[in-house]
């Protein structure tokens, strides 16, 4: 069977080291193959992002060149209107054929809002779900914060093998701890807001294309070297 293809959602709203560090993480330690990074459009689950859809795309394009275990397929920020992740991860799995083994990744944070998702249900028909621990999310409190619908589901579905996926398309629930960086969008946007540079949160291309743009802020003068 070929090695598992990683699958990355997110607004990415900018991407940061946090993304990319949950991406080369979690490949290496379930040995991927390849991590995609899928951008969302207008996402259904919170309000709407600081940078266009365009932007985000372009921003995760940059932040993935030069390394080969990453790529990005930009379908949802081509979409109008909301997008699902179940359905996308359909159309995934149409081209994929129903052999190859794919991981919906999350961070434990959006692992526990996964029973809002639409038809959540169905995700464990079309691929694993790999739960990357982020900082905040300890791993001896996080079982009570999850809803019992999901909560079930985790225990019927956790593998205590990782790398099960390998022999597997779908199905499973896997927990891989990576190292903790406290970074989200949320913190870069606030602090390009405020004045601050967010240089070391992010890559520095990534910092220049906010710049160049004119994103999350009307007045750019926070890189000044
Ligand atoms: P925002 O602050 O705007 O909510 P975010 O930084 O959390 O954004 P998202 O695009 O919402 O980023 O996250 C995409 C995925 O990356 C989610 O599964 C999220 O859990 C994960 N993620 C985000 N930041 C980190 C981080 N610092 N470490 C590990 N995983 C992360």
């Amino acid at each position: 069977m070929a090695a598992p293809i990683g699958i990355l959602g997110g607004t990415f709203d900018p991407i940061h080291y946090g993304h990319l560090r949950l991406a080369q993480e979690v490949a290496d330690k379930l040995r991927l193959a390849e991590v995609r990074f899928l951008p969302s459009g207008t996402p259904p689950h919170r309000s709407s992002p600081g940078a266009p859809a365009a932007d985000r795309l372009a921003m995760v394009q940059l932040a993935v060149t030069g390394n080969s275990l990453l790529t990005v397929d930009p379908r949802e920020t081509l979409r109008a209107g909301p997008g699902y992740t179940v359905d996308t991860l359909m159309a995934i799995r149409a081209e994929t054929g129903p052999a190859q083994s794919l991981v919906l990744m999350l961070g434990a944070d959006a692992f526990l809002e996964l029973a809002t998702w639409s038809r959540w249900h169905q995700l464990f028909e079309l691929a694993h779900v790999a739960v990357a621990y982020r900082p905040g999310f300890p791993v001896d409190t996080w079982q009570s914060r999850m809803p019992q619908p999901l909560a079930a589901e985790y225990n019927k579905r956790l593998m205590r093998q990782p790398l099960g996926i390998h022999t597997a398309p779908a199905g499973g629930i896997v927990v891989v701890p990576i190292a903790a960086l406290d970074i989200s969008a949320t913190l870069i946007r606030d602090s390009i807001r405020d004045g601050a540079n967010p240089r070391y949160l992010l890559p520095e291309q990534i910092i220049k294309y906010i710049q160049d743009n004119d994103l999350y802020n009307d007045n750019s003068s926070y890189i000044g070297d």
